[in-house]
């Protein structure tokens, strides 16, 4: 992309009524724009980085065994009447009529519809297990909206759901999805701790919260460190393995991390060393919820078991902030000069930087190894304007892009220009015909 052609209109003063970092860097980098309370448009720098994660979304959704499917974001409100939640879910819920006076809703979650969708097609316990999800705008008229997208009124979620014969077979799809969510958030370089949950009436401790670390988090986290240091790495995960799902499960769950909504102070201290207690704030960007058949018993979606009879399904939800997550990852990762992407979100790879725009020489080398990157798969950003130096850095500082290569007539009469990591802010000198191998190889060392 030539900056010159792109719609990128950056912020230079800091807009005053954001109150944390992300929601500032987001409005000066031209990610999005508000459009009214808690209502966000996505620019085309800050829609790349929502389908960057979206795609890492989808991919560990389908690894995992799930099925992608797109449900509509206006419901019927007859279905919530079946599960009795359209008179419990209060003033969050955003009640539409339409012209025939009937009851419709923008929906915050999907548990009924997808309920709905199950029970007309499902009928015997050899068609389980399922697992069902979408990733699609989702509305909850929030009291206080708040940090850019971080808590909107409009906000994309990814929401799956499980279907299975019994509860054994329901923990492995819970199982799953635990892990899948691990891989999920360790690809877009986060380290996200799943934290014990209330379950409500259902009990057991079968759901958890993912929450990143970060000042700025609406949670007050209490944790034992050693969760902190757990990777899965390259580790190879086999999903059809229920021993080798559980114990990785085992391995994460065990040690102490809880919110203030579940936080035992007494258990807190028997369990965890002193040297290891952990208090700290936290983000949610995702939540899976183990809820038996709360909702195929209410609605009816029942399967004809092994003996004939007909059995209410085993039901578990699994949700992703895909929207809060561009906010929480600039969180995570942001310095006083503005983001610091991590390269599987990026929005661009690479940053071209010519140092003086016009000139023969500098223009070729700038084209040159902007055919060469994008021949080798990476997607580069050329500052092409007629612009100083200070000026050209400071944009690409701002909007994170993680490497810069800078091109100016004085390197190119030494046979060089620099390659700078965003991150740690070394620079090396390399030959124009090097700079995609030293970049390849870079990069690969840094992740
Ligand atoms: P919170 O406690 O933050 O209000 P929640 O528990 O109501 O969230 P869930 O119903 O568990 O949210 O939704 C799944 C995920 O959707 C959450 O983990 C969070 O990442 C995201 N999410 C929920 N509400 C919002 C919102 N208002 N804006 C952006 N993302 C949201
Ligand atoms: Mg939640």
């Amino acid at each position: 992309m030539r900056l010159t052609r792109y719609f990128l209109p950056v912020l230079k003063e800091t807009p005053a009524d954001a109150q944390i970092a992300s929601h500032r860097l987001m409005l000066r980098s031209a990610m999005v724009r508000q459009m009214s309370a808690g209502i966000y448009s996505w620019l085309p720098l800050g829609f790349r980085v929502l389908q960057n994660i979206e795609k890492i979304v989808h991919e560990e959704q389908v690894c995992a065994g799930a099925h992608p499917i797109l449900m509509p974001t206006i419901q019927s409100a007859d279905l919530w009447r079946e599960s009795g939640r359209y008179d419990a879910y209060g003033p969050e819920m955003l009640r539409i009529k339409d012209r025939h006076d009937r009851d419709m809703l923008y929906g915050p979650t999907n548990e009924e519809m997808v309920t709905d969708i199950f029970r007309k097609a499902v009928g015997s316990y050899k068609e389980l297990p399922q697992m069902l999800y979408h990733i699609q705008w989702k509305f909850r008229d929030e009291i206080r909206p708040r940090f850019g997208v971080m808590r909107g009124r409009e906000f994309l979620m990814k929401d799956g759901y499980s279907f299975d014969i019994d509860k054994e077979s329901a923990i492995h799809s819970y199982n799953r999805m635990l892990v899948s969510y691990l891989r999920t958030f360790e690809r877009m370089g986060l380290t996200a701790l799943p934290m014990r949950a209330d379950t409500g009436p259902i009990g057991g401790d079968h759901s958890h919260e993912f929450l990143i670390l970060a000042d700025t988090g609406e949670s007050e986290v209490f944790l034992d460190k050693s969760v902190t240091e757990l990777r899965l790495g390259e580790r190879e995960v086999d999903y059809a393995d229920r021993a080798q799902l559980a114990s990785i499960v085992e391995e994460w769950t065990t040690p102490y991390a809880r919110t203030d909504e579940t936080h035992d102070a007494a258990v807190f201290e028997s369990e965890t060393p002193e040297a290891r207690r952990m208090t700290a704030r936290g983000i949610e960007v995702g939540h899976i919820f183990y809820f038996g058949d709360k909702y195929s018993k209410a609605m009816k979606a029942e399967v004809a078991g092994p003996e004939g009879s007909l059995i209410p399904v085993e039901m578990g939800s699994y949700g992703i902030g895909v929207s809060r997550l561009v906010g929480a990852l600039i969180e995570a990762n942001h310095d006083d000069n503005g983001i610091i992407w991590p390269e599987a979100v990026a929005p661009f790879d690479v940053a071209i930087v010519n140092l003086k725009q016009g000139d023969e020489k500098a223009d070729a080398a700038c084209n040159e190894l902007y055919a060469a990157f994008s021949g080798a798969g990476y997607e580069p950003i050329y500052d092409d304007r007629e612009e100083r130096a200070g000026a050209k850095f400071a944009t690409m500082d701002l909007i994170g892009i993680p490497w810069r290569i800078t091109v100016g007539p004085r390197g190119l009469k030494n046979g060089v220009v620099e390659l700078t990591s965003r991150r740690s802010g070394e620079s090396i000198e390399v030959a124009p015909a090097e700079a995609v191998e030293k970049y390849v190889e870079l990069r690969r060392a840094a992740s």
